[in-house]
């Protein structure tokens, strides 16, 4: 998480996500939003097209993804992360923080999307296959303590807002 705090600050962008592959421990895809350019361009988004133009399928199969990002996704990068399959997240400054910040656009957890979906892996279907739901098993991790602070920090100074974060 650190790095991605680090990231963050050198390309001057708040919102920045990294995916690790923790069988490896290595780092497989980094990235800052670019929204300026391309309002879909969230870091999530953004760093999930970089590990799909870095590896197949069948790689990212063989792979143990946890997405780092420094702000609890929104609901497009939600069902992006989870039709990309990723089971593991976590993130720093959670959306009712932001939201106080400045952010305008959307406040629902990210859980709230994560809890709807369907295991992707799953060929069961709930509207084919009535009570036979295999719901998405998901690790949603908030980061607490000194990281959350200086990446509210950042968050604050990216939306210019003096308003403090309940949580830090
Ligand atoms: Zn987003």
């Amino acid at each position: 998480m650190l790095h991605t705090l680090q990231l963050a600050r050198s390309n001057k962008e708040a919102f920045t996500a990294i995916i690790v592959d923790r069988s490896t421990n290595k780092i497989v895809a980094e990235s800052s939003a670019n929204y300026h350019n391309n309002p879909l361009q969230h870091s999530e988004t953004a760093v999930l097209e970089k590990l799909i133009e870095k590896y197949t399928v069948k790689q990212r199969l063989n792979m143990s993804l946890t997405l780092y990002t420094t702000a609890e996704p929104c609901p497009m990068c939600s069902g992006a992360i989870t039709w990309l399959n990723i089971t593991e997240i976590v993130y720093c400054t959670n959306r009712p923080c932001l939201y106080l910040f400045g952010e305008t656009l959307f406040s629902m957890r990210a859980n709230t999307i994560f809890h709807n979906a369907y295991k992707t892996s799953s060929k069961k279907h709930p509207i084919d296959h009535g009570l036979s739901i295999n719901t998405y098993n998901y690790r949603l991790i908030e980061m607490t303590g000194d990281i959350q602070k200086m990446c509210n920090k950042l968050f604050q100074q990216h939306y210019n807002s003096t308003v403090r974060c309940p949580s830090g």
